[in-house]
């Protein structure tokens, strides 16, 4: 049960009471708790307890909220209340929430951030300026710069300084910066807590930085973080100046963000704004189905492979029961094959230049499982009570099986290939989508099969 539900009636009660009240009552509630409450409130109750927070506790909760209800707190605050959270959120964070919000409620909040902190205001400024997800739009500026001569003893203290102004979004690496804020290293606080305290840090930092640009997309930047593991990444102009830095947490966000996004792609749906409930039915209907009509109008491709076949059809129905079997199983080998080529793809394993080795493999695995296939529904088929010669009936299934397994596992994977050497997005080529390809396949080859083999039987 969610929090918020146990403590419903209580809180009514509470919100009903006062800012002091309230103020009290969630003195020792974690941010993460508050925001789960805040998120089941209608608004005006909502902005009741963030104007009861203090800012900083406020920002917290801000901080943890799906984005919808970011801007609808921010909107419904006074510019002043809204201006005083925003100075305590994360800069990366806040730029987002700025980016939210409309263009005039941005300038209004702008504004009140630009009597309160100057500075605050000119960063956020800045920053909206790049799409938020690009390395740009990810990163904070808060963080550790200091030059190549300083001292380690005083990198320390300028540590601890920043760190208690609540300045650093990360401390675990300095950078070094030269003139024009140019990044010349970087040193991890392991390596200065271990270093000699009179030596300097360009002794001791590692010039060769790993570095992202600020119009590096969301998914290179946790390309790189999972490559090199580091759990921040500086992010500098193109001419080397220190920009920012994007954090590993703000990574796993998008890493999340991302695999949801390819899941339901592979699911066959355009991807959703929001979570499955939060979802409202008129999207769904046109999310979903938009693909169930192209897939629609592939699989009547189906009636018309079996229009062209209808004499052998209707011959006997011992053919036909095992057209779902032989269809299915292609269908199931071709989104396995799909499935793990687009995944190789996402992780940079498989590039579309490796197809020939990729077909060569597909095309034994896809023999070895057909065969095993093939044998199961040749036994199955030759138990069947069939009016048709056991051997012959068996045998076409059986052979169609391997064909089908084989050819379905050869497209489930070069398809994805294709569509990203053409600049598709692989994802498209969805399970359901291989399988609606590979029906109409493996009905083809069926009867084909059938044909040639049974043709000696009449
Ligand atoms: P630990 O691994 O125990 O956390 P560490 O000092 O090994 O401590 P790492 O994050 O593993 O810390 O960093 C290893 C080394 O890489 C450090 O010497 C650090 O200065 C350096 N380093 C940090 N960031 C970068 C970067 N972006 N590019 C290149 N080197 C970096
Ligand atoms: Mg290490």
């Amino acid at each position: 049960m969610r929090l918020s539900t146990l403590l419903g009636p209580d809180l009514k009660a509470v919100l009903t009471r006062g800012e002091e009240a309230l103020r009290a009552a969630l003195e020792d509630v974690h941010a993460e708790d508050i925001a789960e409450i805040v998120e089941d409130l209608d608004v005006s109750d909502a902005t009741l307890i963030m104007r009861a927070l203090p800012a900083d506790r406020a920002a917290d909760v801000v901080e943890r909220l799906p984005s919808d209800r970011q801007v609808a707190i921010l909107s419904a605050l006074g510019d002043v209340d809204a201006a005083e959270i925003l100075v305590e959120v994360d800069p990366d964070d806040r730029v987002d929430l700025v980016q939210e919000l409309d263009e005039d409620r941005r300038q209004e909040v702008l504004a009140a951030l630009e009597e309160r902190e100057p500075e605050v205001a000119e960063e956020v400024r800045e920053l909206v300026g790049y799409h938020p997800e690009t390395a740009g739009g990810l990163m904070t500026t808060e963080l550790v710069r200091l030059g190549p001569d300083t001292v380690i003893a005083d990198a320390i203290a300028e540590i601890r300084r920043l760190s208690d102004e609540d300045q650093a979004e990360t401390i675990y690496y300095v950078y070094v910066v030269g003139y024009g804020d140019r990044l010349l290293g970087v040193v991890s606080l392991r390596d200065l807590i271990l270093a000699r305290p009179d030596h300097t840090l360009s002794e001791i930092m590692t010039e060769k930085v790993v570095t992202l640009i600020p119009s590096d997309h969301q998914e290179r930047v946790a390309n790189m973080m999972a490559r090199y593991d580091f759990t921040a990444l500086p992010v500098v102009d193109e001419h080397g100046v220190l920009l920012g830095l994007v954090t590993v947490d703000d990574v796993v966000d998008v890493v999340i963000e991302e695999a949801t996004e390819d899941a339901q792609k592979q699911g066959g749906i355009v991807p959703l704004e929001d979570s499955y409930f939060a979802t409202n039915l008129r999207e769904f209907v046109w999310k979903r189905g938009s693909w169930l009509v192209v897939l629609f109008f592939g699989q009547l491709l189906t009636a018309t492979v079996m229009r062209r076949y209808d004499d052998l059809l209707a011959r006997t129905i011992d053919l036909v029961i095992f057209i779902p079997l032989i269809i299915a199983t292609g269908g199931n080998a071709g989104s396995q094959s799909s499935t793990l080529i687009i995944r190789g793809m996402t992780l940079g394993e498989i590039s579309p230049r490796d197809w020939v080795r990729v077909v060569a493999k597909e095309i034994s695995i896809g023999l070895c499982l057909g065969v095993l296939l093939g044998a199961l529904g040749f036994l199955r088929a030759f138990l069947e009570d069939a009016e048709l010669d056991a051997v012959r009936l068996s045998g076409s299934v059986a052979i169609s099986i391997v064909a089908v397994v084989t050819l379905a596992s050869v497209v489930g994977s070069v398809l994805p290939m294709v569509l990203r050497r053409f600049g598709f997005d692989p994802a498209v080529s969805s399970t359901p989508f291989i399988a609606s390809v590979v029906d109409v396949m493996g009905l083809m080859v069926y009867f084909g099969v059938a044909t040639f083999v049974l043709h000696l039987a009449f």
